[in-house]
């Protein structure tokens, strides 16, 4: 989701136009929202006075006073993302203007125990103890799951690929020192995706990952659905009566076009797999034609539903971009309407758009809130 438009106070409207404008002179804020020039200057020393915007570089000037321009101060405050997986745990750091500013991934199976969450609490106070980031500074901690959760994100209600029942935020952050809450991770990765992607009001996030997930984003903001069940496009029935799916259903597109269905004929190794499709060998080419062929099907239901672009995303997104010709060629050949293959868009974030996604959560609100 791309920084908030809120209309709230001129000091918060401000800073939001500022966020979003990257920089600007204070006679250019004052025009772009409607207030007077005293208006802008006074709310921009309370934001500088505050260390949250800095003065810039000198505006070309076609006469009178040289204007400078402000901009976000982008470490002025930071937030933790964490991605919790089946077999791994991903710690990112991020400061407000997205940058990554420390990442750390270790191989860990997950395990509903107490020791397992300590190692989650021990991994974030690390991370922001070796970046020098006082405590002060740091907005919350996201926990991405791959989840169905509640709405407010405090409560795990289902999670095939977790394995656990039923499972409270609190459980995982006993002993962090600040604010956390957890975040179905396609739900988070979309988030991450459409942040950076100021072209982009409506998308489709589709997470490629072992499993197959996605997230629904209208007008900048996440459409979660009734019961936080909205974007679960891997259990959408791709073929009638099809595979089994690990959800107990037969035919769920999760069956076809999770990234396991690749990387399960080259010893579990995704990269693998593209390696040799890439060296033309000839296995490896017929089981590419098949995969593609479904996502093909599932890309072309999922644009005819919601006419806008569909992000190839998860474990599978930083391969496919070299393939997307070939993706787009086959959903143009099951479209109804023509145009419909330039809506299939790579990525941005090729790694860790979940662990992004859920720190983006404490973003988002601390700049609303300014
Ligand atoms: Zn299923």
């Amino acid at each position: 989701m791309k920084p908030p438009g809120k209309k709230q106070t001129n000091r918060s409207r401000i800073y939001q136009l500022v966020y979003q404008a990257g920089s600007i002179s204070r006679p250019e804020i004052a025009l772009r929202l409607g207030i007077s020039l005293p208006t802008a200057i006074q709310n921009v020393k309370c934001l500088q006075a505050d260390g949250l915007l800095e003065e810039g570089d000198l505006l070309e000037s076609t006469g009178g006073r040289k204007a400078t321009a402000v901009h976000l101060s982008r470490n002025a405050r930071f937030a933790v993302g964490v991605d919790i997986t089946r077999n791994h745990l991903s710690v990112v750091l991020i400061n407000l203007a997205a940058d990554i500013v420390g990442s750390r991934r270790v191989k860990q199976r997950y395990e509903d125990n107490a020791a397992y969450y300590r190692q989650i609490v021990g991994l974030i106070n690390e991370m922001i103890a070796s970046a020098g980031i006082a405590p002060n500074k740091i907005l919350g901690a996201g926990f991405s799951v791959p989840a169905i959760l509640s709405e407010n994100g405090r409560l795990l209600v289902y999670s095939r690929v977790l394995n656990v029942p039923v499972l409270h935020c609190s459980t995982i952050s006993r002993g962090l020192a600040y604010e956390s809450v957890m975040c179905n991770d396609a739900n988070a990765a979309g988030i991450a995706e459409l942040w950076r992607r100021k072209d982009l009001d409506n998308a489709v996030y589709l997470s490629l990952s072992n499993s197959v997930g996605g997230a629904i984003l209208l007008h900048n903001e996440l459409y979660s659905g009734e019961n936080q069940r909205g974007g679960e496009f891997g259990h959408s029935t791709l073929v009638r009566d099809g595979r089994p799916c690990y959800c107990g259903r037969l035919g769920c597109m999760d069956a076809y076009c999770s990234a396991e269905v690749l990387s399960r004929h080259t010893g579990g190794c995704l990269p693998r797999f593209f390696e040799k499709l890439s060296s033309g060998d000839p296995a490896i080419a017929a089981v590419w034609d098949e995969y593609s062929g479904w996502l093909a099907v599932a890309l072309n239901n999922i644009i005819a539903s919601f006419d806008c672009k569909v992000i190839l995303g998860g474990y599978l997104g930083e391969y496919l971009e070299s393939r997307l010709d070939d993706i787009k060629r086959r959903v143009a050949t099951l479209a109804t309407f023509s145009g419909t293959e330039d809506y299939v868009t790579p990525c941005v974030y090729k790694k860790e758009a979940s662990a992004v996604g859920a720190a983006l959560l404490y973003v988002r609100s601390f700049l609303q809130s300014r």
